[in-house]
This record gives structure tokens, C-alpha cells and sequence, in this order.
């Protein structure tokens, strides 16, 4: 097997950022300093700047300047529009229209109004997440004041006919939200063409930064300020301005149209990643929409394998890929996308999302299929597989077994750790490797089982020989030992020190 660079097909997480969006960051940190909001003149480029970006950004998707305003990320974008046209329209009305398939920004809001007395109705989907438009007239109705769907899936890929669905919420006097984060640069937006009231985009998608997204409000929607305070952004958002980001987020969206030009490049590799997929495992189900998808999204159920192992596996030969959306990834939880779709928890549990930049090549294609093709063949590095049944009194209290907790300290809250555990962190593992024993039978433990065969995997890298991994982790574990758990959870557990301190961040 060899070891190709590093593939990184995990872009719908986020971006690489691009060095001219590093570069404008710098200058800015540097030279404009002064608040956007002051009035001498040190503050007058930051002003500039500021309203230069807003410029730039606007003309990317075809708003005017006034349309938008800078927000925090995405998400904030999403509580405001929900929030505030909940608080303006209820109770003389109270419903909401949206997809089961939309990301947690909109999801989780949508729950928090539910309980604040918003009734919420939720548009069905087909097997590869494209919304039935032939429902949407019978879920609408008078009492419906907005119409929330996502342009494009961050799980499935799947690309909604925005369009259609904006024209029937506005012949029944709705409002129509479009959660456009995954579209922009992947697919051509225009909110005018496209006939949105709400869009919102987030920089780090794009190859901007993270933490700076961008919310469009159609001339005349109504809309009220999310976080309160100071003038900002006309008044509807507060707090000075993240100058720095806001550029970046602006020269990021200079680059929109190459962006697009590259995304749709890999449409071809997309193909061709199927076409040879099937070939080497024929049973796999592509979770993505043969057409209206997004061009660099793919997302795979491979039976009889579970996810976990396989992204290990991966992120051994330094591909990086992910079950779902960023949000939910450590808890393993099965994905609420995958399951909308149709899939039962042991599929989605068996679901791989590969998303593409605009710079992977053929070569890192071929590298992904070689390691799931090695992968089947039994040929790649193995782990033990630990079942929690397996693990009894006498495994647990053997002097051979080395129990390595892994967990983040929220877990360690909820459930208590091993007999005899020793903790160590996940994120600078690499740092705790020079206190593990070569001679013991190393059991890697998380919460639930799907982030430790990724130490486990590393461990065997490293040369341990005998190294492997709690399947369904402590969940599993102390549901299936609830004696053991009682008796002996939390006793004489060992944090490990790590080697070094203050090495976060590489020179
Ligand atoms: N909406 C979608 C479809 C996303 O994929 C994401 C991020 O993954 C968001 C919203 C949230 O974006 P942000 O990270 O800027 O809050």
C-alpha cells in the first residue's frame, strides 16, 4: 500500500482557507484597527472596508448592499430569520413549513419554537433526499407564514428546485427561507432569479474564514436584531464588527465564479468515483441524487461495514471523510438526513460522506477506491474489535489489559470511566503516546464507540502491536455490564500526563 499526500475530501465541514483570503485577513488585522463605528479617521478605512466587503459580497449572488448584513456564522443567520418572524407573525400566525433534512441550525430552532407554541410541518423526501414538491400545496396553508428549505444538502448533496418551492410560499402569502450554505460556490445563486426573501451563506464553506457568515434580507422582509446592543449592521446586528473576517469573507467571494467553474469539473469525477465504487463493493447504496446533486458530494452506505472502522481506516492513510454533518459527528448519533431518507439507524451507521474542493484530483480518487479496495481484501492494518460483553472482571482486571480512555470531559460527566482507566486526551493524543506500554493489550474506549478506532488505528501506525478498540464504547459497555458498571466504574483511574506543554500550535 502506499502512502499517497493527504486527501482531504471533507470540504463540506469546511474549507481550506485560500492564501489571498490569509493574506487580506493579515493586512487587515494589521493596518485597520480602528472601530467601524468611530468617527476620526483612523477609523475610516475600517468603515471602507467594511462596507467595500458588503459590496463585494452582495454582488456575488445578485443582492443589493443594503440586503445583507455580516452575522457570526450560518447558523446565527438561521436562529435570526426563524426567531424573529416567529416573535412578529405568532400568534395570529403560527406555522412553519420546512424539510426534515435541514441542518441543525434550523432543526434545533425549529424545536425550540415548537415548544414556544409554533406548529411546525415537515415536507417528505424521497430515498435521495429531493423534496415531493406535489405535497408542498396540501402542507401549506393560511396559517403558514414561512417556508424554510435548504438550496442544497451538506449530507446527501441533493439540490432542491428552490425555485418552485419560493413561488408556491409566496402564492400563499409565506415567507421563504432558503439555507443557501452548501450551494454558494458549488452551484450559481441569485437571490432576484431565484426569487429568496431570506438566504444565508457562510464564509468557511468557501475558503474564507470560520466564524463570519452573511445573512440576505429581500428589501421590505420584515426582520428584528437577534443579539442586541449597539448600531452594527443597521441595527440588526450587535457587537463591533469582525473586521478581519468580514474582508476575508469578501475575498473569498471574489473568487465565486473560478470556484464554480472548478466545482463543476469534478461532476466527471463524481461519476467516475461511482462507476468504480460499485465495481469494487456492487452492494453499496449511493445515498446522492444521480442529477440534481451537488457536484463534489457523495454519500455512501456500505453494508456490513461499520462507519467508524472505515473512517479510521482512512484517516490512517490520511484521508479525512465524515459520517455526517460536523455538528453531530462525535456522538455517532444516526443521522437525522440519512434516516428522512429512509434509512434505518444500522444503514445510516453504515454511511460514509465524501465531499470534494475544488482542487481533489483523479489521483486522490484512486487513492480513496485503493484503500476501500485494500480495506475489503482484509490487507489494510486491523484493530481489535472489542465487544462490550467481551469485556468482564476477569478481562478488565487482567494485569496484560491497558484500558485507554479517550473520552472528552462531558462524557466522563455522564458516565464514569473504566477500573483502572487511563485518560488521555483525543485531540493531542500524539502527545500521550510515550506513556503507553508496548507489552499490554491496549483497549481504546469513547463514548459510544465510533471516535477510538481512530486512536486505535493511530496507535497502530505507531508500531503497538496489540492494540484495539471498545465497539459501542461506554454506552455499550455499561449497558451490557450494569453489575461490573456499579461495582467498579471510577475506581483507581490514571490520568496520563502529556509530553509537553504549550505546544498547541505548530511554528
Ligand atoms: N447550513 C448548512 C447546510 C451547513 O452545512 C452548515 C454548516 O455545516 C450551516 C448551515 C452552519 O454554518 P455555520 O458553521 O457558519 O454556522
Amino acid at each position: 500500500m502506499f502512502f499517497h499526500k493527504d486527501a482531504y475530501l471533507d470540504n463540506n465541514a469546511t474549507t481550506r482557507v485560500d492564501k489571498s483570503v490569509t493574506a487580506v485577513i493579515r493586512k487587515v488585522l494589521r493596518k485597520c484597527y480602528g472601530n467601524p463605528s468611530s468617527l476620526y479617521k483612523a477609523a475610516h478605512l475600517s468603515k471602507e472596508i467594511l462596507e467595500e466587503s458588503r459590496r463585494t459580497f452582495a454582488a456575488t449572488i445578485g443582492a443589493g448592499d443594503e440586503e445583507i448584513i455580516f452575522t457570526g456564522c450560518a447558523s446565527e443567520a438561521n436562529n435570526q430569520v426563524l426567531i424573529s418572524l416567529f416573535d412578529r407573525y405568532a400568534p395570529g400566525k403560527k406555522t412553519i413549513l420546512s424539510s426534515p433534512i435541514e441542518h441543525p441550525s434550523i432543526i434545533s430552532t425549529l424545536t425550540y419554537l415548537e415548544k414556544k407554541g409554533a406548529i411546525v410541518h415537515f415536507l417528505p423526501v424521497d430515498s435521495t433526499g429531493l423534496v415531493l414538491m406535489d405535497k408542498l400545496p396540501d402542507l401549506i396553508d393560511n396559517d403558514t407564514f414561512l417556508v424554510v428549505c435548504m438550496f442544497a444538502n451538506n449530507e446527501t448533496g441533493s439540490v432542491q428546485d428552490i425555485k418552485t418551492i419560493a413561488r408556491i410560499a409566496h402564492a400563499h402569502g409565506a415567507l421563504f427561507l432558503c439555507d443557501c450554505v452548501q450551494a454558494i460556490g458549488k452551484i450559481p445563486i441569485n437571490v432576484r432569479e431565484q426569487d429568496l426573501d431570506y438566504a444565508t451563506f457562510s464564509a468557511h464553506k468557501i475558503h474564507g474564514p470560520k466564524g463570519v457568515g452573511a445573512l440576505y434580507i429581500k428589501n421590505g422582509a420584515p426582520i428584528s436584531p437577534f443579539i442586541h446592543g449597539g448600531h452594527q449592521e443597521a441595527g440588526l446586528r450587535a457587537g463591533t464588527e469582525g473586521l478581519h473576517n468580514i474582508a476575508g469573507f469578501a475575498q473569498a467571494a471574489k473568487k465565486l465564479p473560478g470556484l464554480l467553474n472548478k466545482y463543476s469539473k469534478n461532476a466527471e469525477l463524481k461519476k467516475n468515483f461511482i462507476l468504480r465504487l460499485r465495481e469494487i463493493k456492487p452492494d453499496v447504496i449511493i445515498n446522492t441524487p444521480p442529477v440534481s446533486s451537488l457536484p463534489n458530494t457523495i454519500n455512501v452506505t456500505f453494508p456490513g461495514i461499520d462507519n467508524a472502522v472505515l473512517i479510521a481506516v482512512f484517516d490512517y492513510y490520511g484521508i479525512a471523510v465524515s459520517a455526517g454533518s460536523a455538528c453531530s459527528t462525535p456522538d455517532n448519533k444516526a443521522s437525522h438526513v440519512l434516516k428522512a431518507i429512509g434509512l434505518t439507524d444500522d444503514q445510516a451507521r453504515r454511511s460514509i460522506r465524501f465531499s470534494m474542493s475544488d482542487s481533489t484530483t483523479r489521483r486522490d480518487i484512486t487513492f480513496i477506491l485503493d484503500v476501500i479496495r485494500k480495506f475489503l481484501m482484509k490487507k489494510t492494518p486491523q484493530v481489535n474489535m472489542i465487544a462490550p460483553s467481551f469485556l468482564n472482571k476477569t478481562v478488565l482486571f487482567d494485569d496484560r489489559t491497558y484500558i485507554l480512555d479517550v473520552r472528552f470531559w462531558y462524557d466522563k460527566v455522564k458516565i464514569k470511566s473504566l477500573p483502572n482507566a487511563h485518560e488521555a486526551s483525543f485531540f493531542s493524543f500524539s502527545r500521550y503516546l510515550c506513556r503507553l506500554p508496548r507489552d499490554k493489550n491496549i483497549i481504546v474506549v469513547c463514548q459510544g464507540g465510533f471516535y477510538s478506532p481512530m486512536i486505535a488505528f493511530y496507535c497502530k501506525r505507531k508500531g503497538f502491536k496489540n492494540v484495539g478498540f471498545l465497539m459501542s464504547g461506554m454506552e455499550g459497555w455499561k449497558a451490557a455490564q450494569p453489575e461490573l458498571y456499579k461495582r467498579f466504574s471510577g475506581q483507581n483511574v490514571v490520568k496520563l500526563q502529556p509530553r509537553g506543554y504549550n505546544a498547541i500550535l505548530p511554528h
